[in-house]
């Protein structure tokens, strides 16, 4: 499991105070591309692993490789406990609709680092499931202007292939779209996380125009099937703080909960 545990005490309402599992991902290596290094924010995302000391290999060529273990577990594995920083293909600033979800999927980075047992990514990216950031975000944040409908609310995803929370302390990517959606009327960016290290986001000027939603599920099935993200009351808590209004400490956030998959669970009222 390449997500790395931590225990904070977290006050709730009613001055009780328990303990919850955060999780930070750690990855074990970081890749950088040699054209993700040229752009801005690749170098900022340099500073932020290195300021955490995290192993960082600047590759040779643009193309990932090294990352075959001797078996697919192994590669599996490997892959699980990497970020890579590259620059985003061409094909990317093509932005694909997703009804009902929202207009447009807009992906700020592919792959994740949790286990959801369930999860379609293993499916649907190629190669080992490495977690991929694009570099060159703030171009593609200005590409998605074009997509913007005059008078009619435009609505951006970016969660469709990685939980935006989950590297948002090794990246700041999450962060930069929600300030470049402050600045642009009639639209609104969605994300959706199983994650909940949400503080970095709590003063940012989204002015209304981000709609963070936490996905949520039968405590048993969180705990069974989604493997390295936070527990379901650390999600709450979370949920919570994106919710709460600026002046008592919150994000101010317009606020979802997505409930999915749906399984059948014994008890499924209670839980
Ligand atoms: S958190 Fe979301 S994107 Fe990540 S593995 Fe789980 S279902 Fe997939």
């Amino acid at each position: 499991m390449s997500a790395q545990p931590t225990q904070s005490p977290i006050s709730q309402p009613g001055n009780t105070t328990h303990r919850m599992t955060s999780r930070l991902w750690m990855p074990r290596q970081v890749l950088f591309t040699p054209d993700a290094l040229e752009e801005p924010f690749g170098q900022q995302i340099y500073t932020r692993v290195t300021n955490l000391n995290l192993p960082v290999t600047i590759l040779k060529t643009n193309r990932l490789t090294g990352l075959r273990g001797e078996d697919d577990r192994q590669t599996y594995r490997n892959a699980k406990q990497t970020l890579a920083v590259v620059k985003a293909p061409p094909g990317t600033f093509r932005l694909q609709p997703i009804p009902p979800s929202a207009d447009w999927q807009m992906n700020l980075a592919e792959g994740c680092p949790a286990h959801c047992q369930y999860c379609y990514l293993a499916g649907s990216l190629q190669g080992p499931p490495v977690t991929r950031v694009f570099a060159n975000l703030p171009q593609m944040l200005s590409n998605t202007v074009a997509y913007e409908q005059t008078g009619k609310m435009t609505t951006f995803e970016v969660s469709c292939y990685t939980d935006v929370i989950g590297i948002e302390h090794l990246t700041g990517g999450l962060a930069e779209c929600i300030r470049h959606f402050g600045n642009r009327p009639d639209t609104q960016l969605r994300f959706v996380t199983k994650y909940d290290q949400v503080d970095s986001l709590l003063g940012l000027p989204h002015n209304g125009r981000t709609r963070a939603r936490v996905s949520l599920n039968a405590d048993s099935v969180a705990r069974r099937l989604e493997g390295g993200t936070a527990s379901i009351e650390a999600r709450l808590m979370a949920l919570r703080k994106l919710a709460m209004p600026p002046e008592q400490g919150g994000g101010g956030y317009p606020v979802g909960v997505v409930l999915a998959p749906i399984m059948p669970v014994d008890n499924w009222r209670e839980q």
